[in-house]
């Protein structure tokens, strides 16, 4: 649970004893006593998993992928030990054979033979670590709340965050719901290929990420597409964040290969109402989103219940 959130339960909890109390005639201490233990009781069943965030959730992703790294370099330097030993091994043979007069060639074939068993059981060992840790951040990014290659919050991330803020009694008002989806990115992969539309998928979000504040999100939303949730602003400045958005993605040029690509993006955005469903949302900056490309593309509409 976020700072926020927790404001918004205490504070939620102090408007229900001012309540409680007002409806009473004639409130005495043992009422509000009786209902000031009823709210810490409330703060204390919190469990851990309501307190957990995507932001946790991004750092134990981080963790584990230091944890597979760090046990990645440290079997490449048990290895690359193994093979300093062997060729140190092997140098010894070479001063033993040069030292002896006589040459036993069967001698020779049996060393050489035992080196090579060795090296092949290292290679074989190491490639089986590798394996295993390839598999392992497979997994992690399969169960992960982040896209692997923007880096951005994914579409398991954005179901989670959108059911939560959906569920939660009181839904803030200023906060503002957006889809940007990126205009002829089929034509740029059809022309560049799919590594230049890799790349201006991660342009994008750096952009994005440069201009947003902190305390908003952003997801990938779907191949192509991402939303936005702007926390604790109002209309006006929406409008602002989001002609800024479209202005930086088409003043911004990404060279890829020698070729200046011209990148634009459509927005839809909407606003969050009382009562709204993930679905609500979706469809309304859908609509937005669909008139804006309907419009002529690289342009912001908004649909406001
Ligand atoms: P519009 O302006 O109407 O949005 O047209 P568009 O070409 O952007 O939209 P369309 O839905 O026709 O094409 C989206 C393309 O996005 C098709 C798909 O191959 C591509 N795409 C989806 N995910 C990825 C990805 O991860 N990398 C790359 N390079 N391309 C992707
Ligand atoms: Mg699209
Ligand atoms: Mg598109």
């Amino acid at each position: 649970m976020k700072k926020d959130e927790l404001k918004s339960l205490v504070t939620q909890l102090y408007n229900d004893l001012i309540d409680n109390i007002d409806a009473q005639e004639s409130p005495n201490k043992d009422q509000v006593a009786e209902y000031l233990q009823d709210a810490v009781l409330t703060i204390q069943s919190l469990n851990e998993n309501q307190m957990d965030t995507i932001e946790h959730a991004q750092q134990a992703f981080t963790n584990a992928y230091k944890i597979i790294a760090e046990q990645g370099i440290s079997s490449y330097q048990e290895t690359n030990n193994k093979f300093l030993d062997l060729t140190e091994k092997h140098q010894a043979n070479l001063e033993e054979y040069k030292n002896s007069a006589m040459v036993d060639s069967k001698v020779i074939t049996e060393k050489f033979d035992e080196l090579h068993q060795h090296m092949t059981f290292e290679v074989k060992r190491a490639n089986s670590v590798i394996e295993n840790l390839h598999a392992r951040i497979k997994e992690l990014e399969e169960n992960s709340q982040l896209d692997s290659l923007t880096k951005t919050y994914n579409r398991r991330a954005f179901n989670l965050y959108l059911t939560q803020l959906c569920d939660k009694e009181k839904i803030q008002e200023d906060m503002h719901f957006l889809i940007l989806d990126i205009d002829d990115f089929k034509n740029i992969n059809d022309t560049y290929g799919h590594v230049a539309g890799d790349k201006v998928l991660i342009f994008i979000t750096n952009l994005l990420k440069k201009t947003l504040r902190d305390g908003d999100k952003i997801f990938r939303y779907g191949g192509e597409e991402f939303v936005i949730i702007l926390n604790r602003i109002d209309n006006d400045s929406c409008l602002q964040i989001a002609h800024r958005i479209l202005k930086l993605v088409s003043s911004n040029k990404l060279i890829y290969k020698g070729t200046t690509l011209q990148v634009t993006v459509s927005i839809g955005s909407t606003k969050f109402h009382e009562g709204d469903t993930p679905v609500d949302l979706l469809e309304r900056a859908d609509m937005a989103l669909y008139r804006s490309k309907k419009n002529g593309k690289n342009q912001m509409n908004t649909e406001i219940k």
